[in-house]
Order: structure tokens, then C-alpha cells, then sequence
């Protein structure tokens, strides 16, 4: 909803908000706010609120380190829980340098970009729609999460021994009260693992969304004496959780994704788009899936993509079209998960699937077998690529894609590369139990 300034100092008044916290985030997509008390409300409205960037991951050097937080009205939100102070309040601010304009650091601004080039080629909006997956572990004496899951749980089961259930029906009761529209939630294949959908919306507020659902998601679990968590590959030999996403363009007269006249109810523009997608999905992998963890859950076997193609069928490749047609018309890009940064995740999405449109790329035809059990000979044959393997592998396809280079920009692109280069760096230099398992007795 768009708020005035008036409309947004009356309600925090009338709901006895106290303090407000402007809320961005930094370049791996971790939630930061300056929190301000409420008569300082006025000035941030007026983009008057200034903060050192210069300890802010990947923002800035320490000799121009003074930034302008700029809310965006329609994030005004006064969230549901009572403090002792009264109530807290958050808007989410896109970021300015002191001249005024938009920090090329700042997640929020590449995606805003990336969805005006979208305007630019007529479509009125990129619709995202997502499904972020997570466990519930318990919390030790001392307060410290644990690997311990809490259920006996399966993929939509009734699970009445389930103390997860009650968690995450107050989580879904929460995000409601919060205006998020959740369409489905359920409990996912792996014991402790759920998963949450929300409504489809467009790009902006979709990334705003995420981020806000996981703050909210590990908030709830907190009160539940449990720690949520969105790591990709949590524990060894069962499932890891992804985000899938949904997505379609839409220009004023619908969605462009849809012609009922193709076989499949497939337009031209989706089919360049899903080409687009493919192409580009080894760049855009270190960015969909951006930890070192990321990659233990992209293996063979646990319903998680590792191989490049597409289906209207089947569920193991990377993109998979859902059978619903005309507005419902989509994509689902099924390697994405919750630890990536989500503004810059669907930027890379948008852009990929952008220049597939851009230059007409041909789609190649959907792969309706099982991908898993085709020998490498016949997956050369067909041309299906892999995924990359490691995130050091992800980093070199990123740092060759022109097309995504340019939609993340010079910035964006160099603080990234060069903080994964680092974690990838200490991660490859750890003695892991699995090794010491594997060889301290053999030699
Ligand atoms: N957890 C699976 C993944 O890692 C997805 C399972 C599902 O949604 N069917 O992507
Ligand atoms: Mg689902
Ligand atoms: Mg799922
Ligand atoms: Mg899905």
C-alpha cells in the first residue's frame, strides 16, 4: 500500500510504535537496521537519517563512508510483537550517497534497475512467487541451537507428535497479521523440515518479503524455544532446503508467459525467457546459492537440481513448468536457496531470463526423463550441462557472464567475488571429521 507521510505519523502515534527500525540489507542479503525512536520518524521520512556504511559488508571504503537511509513508504509495517518499550516499527530504506543518488552497492537499487529494463522491453511487471523451505532444531540448556530436529515428521504429514506444527502455524499466523498472503504451508519431506509459500508479487516486494519472512521466521521459532534455520544442507544423507521460484512476466494485458494457441501454452516469450534461464544458470548459481553448504544440497538424490534443463513433467531437472496455464502461467526455477541475498538473486533470474528475450535465444526441447539415472554419454548427447559443483566453481562462471556482470554491477560484482573467494578460501583449508573418519587409521 502506498503510504503518505501524514498516514504513516498518525499510525505509528495511534499504535503506540516506540521505535522504528530502517531496514536494509547488505551484499549477503543479511537483514541491517538503525533503529531510531519515534520522534525521529518525521526526519527519516524526509531522508534525513545518515549512517557509516563502512561497516557494512561489502558497502563501502572507510573514506566515503557516509550514507542516506531513503524508506520506501508502502514498507511501512509495525510489527505484531509488544516490547517492554511498546511497540517496534520498520520501513525499508534504499540507499543514497550524500549527493542523492542510489548506492551502487545497495542489493534493492540492482533489482529496482534490473526491473526497469524489464519496463523498458514492455513488461508492466516480473512476478516472483516463492517457496522457502527450513528446519527446526531444538536449543540446548544453554541456549545454543543444536542439529537435534523435534519430530518424526514427513512430506505433508498430519504429525500430531509434531511441536513443529504449533511453531509454524504461529509463524503462518504472524506473517498473516503481518498482511503476507501464505497460500500453502506444510511440513517437508526431511524430519524437522517446512516450508511456507506465499502469494506471488512483484520483484521488489517479493525480495522485501523474503527477507522480512526469515526475520520473522527465526523470531517465532525463538519464542518457541527453537532455532529456524535457513542453511541449505543442515544435516548429512537427508534433504536440504531450497526456495523455489516462480516466475512470470506480465505486460498490461495479462500474462506474457501464456498463448493458448502454442501446444504446450507456452508464448515465444516464455520459451526465450526459460532459454535465457538455462543459459545463464551457471553465472547465476554463486549468487542463487552462495555459501559453501549450498553446494552439499545440489547433489543427486535428495529432489534437489544438479543438471541444466528444463521439463513440463518431471521434477528433477533445474526448470520445471507447473501444468497451470492461462494468468497461473509460470516458470519454476527449482535451485535457488534461502541463504541467497533474495534482492540479487532475482535480479540475476530477471536479467537471465531478460536477455534469452533480448536475442531471440532458441529453447532446447524439455528432458522428460529421469536425469539422475542417464549415463554422462547420454547427457553429452542431449547437451545437458551440470550445475557448478563447488562455490569456487560458481564464482568463475560468475565472474565470465557478461550479461549478469553487467546487471549486478561493478561493485555489486567485485565486494562479492571477493568475499566468497575468501570463505571458499578458509572452507577449503578445514580438516573436516569425515576426512579424519576416512583416513587417520588407513595410512
Ligand atoms: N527440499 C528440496 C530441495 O532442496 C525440494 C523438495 C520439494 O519441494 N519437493 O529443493
Ligand atoms: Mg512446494
Ligand atoms: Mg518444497
Ligand atoms: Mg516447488
Amino acid at each position: 500500500k502506498q503510504y503518505t507521510k501524514e498516514e504513516i505519523l498518525n499510525h505509528a502515534e495511534s499504535s503506540n510504535v516506540r521505535y522504528i527500525r530502517l531496514q536494509f540489507t547488505d551484499l549477503l542479503g543479511i537483514v541491517k537496521n538503525v533503529e531510531i525512536p519515534v520522534d525521529q520518524l518525521g526526519k527519516a521520512l524526509d531522508n534525513k537519517i545518515m549512517f557509516d556504511g563502512s561497516s557494512i559488508e561489502g558497502f563501502v571504503r572507510i573514506e566515503e563512508s557516509d550514507m542516506y537511509l531513503v524508506p520506501d513508504y508502502s514498507t511501512w509495517l509495525v510489527f505484531p510483537w509488544d516490547t517492554p518499550q511498546g511497540k517496534i516499527a520498520r520501513l525499508i530504506c534504499d540507499i543514497h550517497l550524500p549527493d542523492g543518488t542510489p548506492f551502487p552497492g545497495d542489493p534493492r537499487s540492482v533489482l529496482k534497475q534490473t526491473v526497469e529494463r524489464a519496463k523498458e522491453l514492455g513488461f508492466s511487471s516480473f512476478n516472483v512467487g516463492s517457496e522457502p523451505e527450513f528446519f527446526l532444531f531444538k536449543i540446548d540448556e544453554n541456549g545454543n541451537p543444536t542439529d537435534q530436529v523435534n519430530d518424526e515428521g514427513g512430506y505433508f504429514d498430519w504429525a500430531p507428535l509434531d511441536l513443529g506444527e504449533n511453531c509454524r502455524r504461529d509463524i503462518v499466523l504472524t506473517l498473516e497479521h503481518m498482511g503476507f498472503e501464505v497460500e500453502a504451508s506444510h511440513h517437508e519431506v526431511a524430519p524437522g523440515q517446512h516450508e511456507i509459500d506465499f502469494k506471488y508479487t512483484d520483484a521488489l516486494e517479493a525480495a522485501d518479503n523474503i527477507a522480512t519472512f526469515r526475520l520473522v521466521v527465526k523470531t517465532v521459532a525463538r519464542q518457541h524455544g527453537l532455532h529456524a534455520t535457513f542453511m541449505a544442507k543442515p544435516v548429512y544423507g537427508i534433504n536440504g532446503s531450497g526456495m523455489h521460484a516462480h516466475l512470470s512476466l506480465f505486460k498490461e494485458d495479462g500474462n506474457a508467459f501464456y498463448d493458448e494457441s502454442d501446444e504446450m501454452g507456452l508464448s515465444v516469450t516464455a520459451r526465450h525467457f526459460l532459454a535465457g534461464i538455462l543459459e545463464h544458470a551457471p553465472g547465476f548459481t554463486a549468487i542463487c546459492n552462495p555459501t559453501v553448504n549450498s553446494y552439499k544440497r545440489l547433489v543427486p538424490g535428495y529432489e534437489a537440481p544438479s543438471y541444466i534443463a528444463w521439463s513440463g513433467k518431471n521434477r528433477s531437472p533445474l526448470v520445471r513448468v507447473p501444468a497451470a496455464r492461462g494468468q497461473s502461467t509460470r516458470i519454476e526455477v527449482r535451485s535457488p536457496d534461502p541463504t541467497c541475498n533474495p534482492y540479487l538473486a532475482i535480479a540475476t533470474l530477471l536479467a537471465a531470463g531478460l536477455d534469452g528475450i533480448e536475442r531471440n535465444l532458441p529453447l532446447a526441447p524439455p528432458v522428460n526423463r529421469n536425469i539422475y539415472i542417464m549415463s554422462d554419454a547420454e547427457k553429452e548427447e542431449v547437451g545437458i550441462r551440470s550445475l557448478p559443483p563447488t562455490l569456487n566453481d560458481a564464482i568463475d562462471a560468475l565472474a565470465k557472464d557478461e550479461v549478469l556482470r553487467e546487471a549486478l554491477g561493478q561493485h555489486v560484482l567485485l565486494h562479492f567475488i571477493e568475499a566468497k573467494k575468501i570463505e571458499y578460501n578458509i572452507y577449503r583449508t578445514q580438516v573436516t571429521e569425515w576426512e579424519k573418519d576416512q583416513y587417520l587409521h588407513l595410512y
